[in-house]
C-alpha cells in the first residue's frame, strides 16, 4: 500500500512518515501541491494524507486535482476548529480528517481503517450477484436491470444479505447490522421488512424469490 503525504512542515511530516512506515506502508512525502501532482502523475497511490494549509495550492483544491479521473481515498490534516461538515460532506468528500496536533500512530490507524473501507467498497460496488448490482457508495441496488425503490431498512437488509450470498443470517445478526441499537425493534421487525422487500423484488421478477427463509435460523440470499 502506497501512501502520498503532502505536508509543508518537515517536522510533522517526519513523524507521520515514521508512523506510516512502522505500520508497513510505503510512504512518499511531498512538500508542496505541485510536487504532489507531479508525483501522482508518475506513480499510483492507494491513499493521500493532505495538509490543508499548503504554500502553493489549498489542500481542498489539491484533493480535487488528485482525484481527477480516479478513486483516491483522502485524509486531511487540519488546524484546530476543523470544518468537519465541509471536509466530510459532499463539497470536499474526504474520507476522514485529523486535527493538529495529532498522534502519528492515531493517524496511521485511521489510514488503515480508511484503506480497509475503500477496498471493501470497491469490491462491493462492482459486485454483481445473481441479477443484483449493488452500488455501495450511492446506497442503491439494481435488480434485473431495475433500480429498486427501497426504504432505509429494506436497503440495509438486502445489502447485508448481498454481502454474504448463501450464508444464513439470523434475525439477531440482521437486527444488529440494520437497526443497530434502536430500541423499538423486535424479531417481528425483521420479518415485516423482509416481507415488504420480497414484494418489491416480486414486482420486478415474479418468477422467483431470491430470499430464502430458514425456519428457526434466519434468512439467506440464494446464491446462483
Ligand atoms: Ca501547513
Amino acid at each position: 500500500m502506497r501512501i502520498l503525504l503532502v505536508e509543508d512542515e518537515s517536522a510533522i511530516a517526519d513523524t507521520v512518515l515514521y508512523a506510516l512506515r512502522a505500520e508497513g506502508f510505503e510512504a512518499v512525502h511531498c512538500l508542496t501541491g505541485g510536487e504532489a501532482l507531479r508525483e501522482a502523475a508518475r506513480v499510483a497511490f492507494d491513499l493521500a494524507v493532505l495538509d490543508i494549509g499548503l504554500p502553493d495550492i489549498g489542500g481542498f483544491a489539491l484533493c480535487r486535482e488528485l482525484r481527477r479521473g480516479r478513486d483516491l481515498p483522502v485524509i486531511f490534516l487540519t488546524a484546530q476548529n476543523a470544518e468537519a461538515d465541509r471536509i466530510l460532506g459532499l463539497e470536499i468528500g474526504a474520507d476522514d480528517y485529523v486535527t493538529k496536533p495529532f498522534s502519528p500512530r492515531e493517524l496511521a490507524t485511521r489510514v488503515r481503517v480508511v484503506l480497509r473501507r475503500a477496498r471493501g467498497g470497491a469490491a462491493e460496488t462492482a459486485a454483481v450477484e445473481d441479477g443484483f448490482v449493488h452500488d455501495l457508495e450511492g446506497k442503491r441496488i439494481r435488480y434485473r436491470g431495475q433500480a429498486l425503490d427501497l426504504t432505509r431498512y429494506e436497503y440495509g437488509l438486502l445489502a447485508a444479505l448481498l454481502q454474504r450470498p448463501g450464508a444464513v443470517l439470523s434475525r439477531a445478526q440482521l437486527m444488529d447490522r440494520v437497526w443497530g441499537d434502536a430500541l423499538d425493534s423486535g424479531d417481528r421487525t425483521v420479518d415485516t421488512h423482509i416481507k415488504t422487500l420480497r414484494a418489491k423484488l416480486r414486482d420486478v421478477a415474479a418468477d422467483r424469490d431470491p430470499i430464502r427463509t430458514h425456519r428457526g435460523l434466519g434468512y439467506s440470499l440464494e446464491a446462483s
